[in-house]
């Protein structure tokens, strides 16, 4: 069993060091008592009748108990689905559908209306994990026989489906295999130097790549402990980061740590802050520079792919850039319309190939057949360019692209000058049909409380900073704009929304 065998002899020899501290209930585990756990509970999940290749879906709260489900799925040959929390009863329709799960496990607050939900899709059974560590699944987990033996698994079986973020349109089931996420929790490892000693603040969501394979495989590996947090609380954070040496966040976690006080101080004996999953800010990373002395680490890596790049951890974590490809990844830049590799430097499609890669979209051979290449490079479908010291740079979702008059313009670039205006809190630039210019640049603002600005101000601020081409051709102003359950800006709801503004 590849993954689960290998996050398991990572522990052997140190079973009695520390695993995971819980800030909710501040209870310490051990290695010895986690694995413990995590066979019973794989024990329990073989007694309901799962077998190997059966999904096992879950929406709970964030708790040691699901990090137990995560291991006791993979012991038993099983393929781990996570889905957000945030998703509504009819969200979790689609999913359980889509995906026909074998076991689904919910918050007990909601197992009355989710259980009717599971039931009409065809699930078998259905179990519980409450935020206080109790329900149904604990309950089975302490009642089973200890001791578990993995079930046989090879490198290309899946061990876990996770659904995309859903920023571009609807979730794809990505198809994760063993070798792909112990690969990349292998590389991540090295590249970043875990080792046993290595306390890790762990804030982030278990149902997305970032907080579920990169923070938790990682910390397994190594043998590492980490600080297992409900979710974000800047001021917790602050209060645990004397104690701790690594935090994995995504950029808003340090833009609300940077609203703290006493960051510079708290912050002196730590060894490494990443970001990822959105750009960071190069504003950001120069001020978080500034306070703390470190230089965040960005990474770029998505629900597919799992971490593609990566800024060295020895040398210039250049703001701005995702780094490096990881050792064994390759990343190409191609011609959108054609798919030819692109000269080095110019903006193309990212595309990337390695042992990280996943094996398909849940369900979609059409959508597989279109985005994964024969070759086995996977079409990312980001914008980016490699300089001439082999930093790749993000511009933007090849979606989001804005062709006007037939010129390509890269929303990032118009959003970073208007973000800077003062009264400006953030903008999303989008193309909308146009009748002569076959698109034209809208911009949607959300300007700061309190604060009087016109169209007309903006277009005055912005004129002498940008070709006029770029510039918007018109202005709205909006209360936030609309966000996915993972708090990106959603593109193709504001497209729609100003579709025909224009016409
Ligand atoms: P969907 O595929 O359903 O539209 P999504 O692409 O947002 O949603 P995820 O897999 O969670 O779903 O996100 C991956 C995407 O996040 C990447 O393709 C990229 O656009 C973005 N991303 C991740 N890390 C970074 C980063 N460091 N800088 C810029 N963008 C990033
Ligand atoms: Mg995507």
């Amino acid at each position: 069993n590849h993954l689960a065998e290998k996050l398991r002899a990572a522990s052997l020899g140190a079973e009695n060091s520390l695993f995971l501290h819980n800030h909710q209930t501040g209870e310490e585990v051990s290695y010895k008592a986690f694995f413990a756990n995590a066979e019973r509970m794989a024990q329990a999940l073989v007694d309901a009748g799962v077998k190997p290749g059966d999904r096992v879906a879950v929406q709970a709260p964030k708790t040691q108990a699901m990090l137990e489900l995560y291991v006791a799925t993979v012991l038993a040959g099983g393929v781990f689905l996570p889905l957000n929390t945030a998703y509504t009863a009819s969200e979790i329709t689609y999913f359980l559908t889509d995906a026909k799960p074998w076991i689904f496990v919910c918050d007990p607050k909601c197992e009355d209306e989710l259980s009717t939900v599971a039931k009409d899709a065809g699930v078998a059974q259905v179990l519980t994990i409450g935020a206080d560590e109790g329900g149904s699944l604990p309950e089975r987990r302490d009642a089973a026989a200890p001791g578990f033996t993995p079930a046989p698994r090879g490198p290309d079986d899946l061990a876990a489906i996770l659904y995309t973020s859903g920023t571009t349109g609807r979730s794809k089931g990505a198809m994760l295999t063993h070798r792909a996420l112990a690969s990349n929790a292998q590389t991540l490892k090295d590249s970043w130097h875990f080792s046993a000693d290595d306390v890790l603040i762990h804030a982030l969501p278990i149902f997305h790549t970032h907080g579920l394979f990169v923070a938790t495989n990682i910390t397994l590996l190594a043998g590492s402990s980490c600080i297992f947090m409900s979710k974000f609380d800047a001021d917790d954070i602050l209060g645990y980061m004397p104690d701790a040496t690594v935090l994995m966040g995504v950029p808003t976690f340090y833009v609300r740590l940077l609203e703290t006080e006493g960051l510079g101080k708290a912050s002196v004996n730590m060894r490494l802050f990443v970001s990822g999953s959105a750009p960071l800010l190069a504003e950001t990373h120069d001020h978080w520079r500034d306070v703390t002395g470190h230089a965040i680490l960005e990474r770029y890596g998505m629900t597919e792919t799992n971490m593609n790049t990566s800024n060295p951890y020895d040398g210039d974590r250049r703001a701005g850039t995702v780094g490096f490809p990881l050792p064994g990844v390759e990343v190409i830049v191609t011609d959108p319309a054609t798919g030819a590799p692109l000269p080095q430097g110019e903006i193309g499609v990212l595309e990337v190939r390695g042992p990280n890669v996943f094996a398909g979209y849940w369900k979609m051979p059409d959508k597989t057949a279109e985005e994964l290449r024969d070759n086995g490079f996977f079409i990312t479908g980001d914008l980016g360019r490699i300089d001439t010291d082999g930093y790749v740079h993000i511009v933007g979702r090849g979606k989001d692209l804005i062709i006007s008059g037939g010129y390509n313009i890269y929303p990032k670039e118009i959003e970073l000058v208007i973000d800077d205006l003062p009264g400006v809190v953030e903008s999303a630039v989008i193309g909308v049909p146009h009748k002569d210019f076959g698109e034209a640049v809208l911009a949607v603002i959300v300007a700061q409380d309190g604060v009087e600005i016109s169209a007309k101000d903006v277009s005055n601020m912005i004129k002498d900073n940008l070709a006029r081409f770029k510039q918007p051709k018109r202005i709205e102003f909006v209360q936030a704009l609309p966000r996915n359950a993972m708090g990106k800006v959603q593109k193709n709801v504001l497209r729609e929304a100003y579709d025909g503004v224009f016409q």
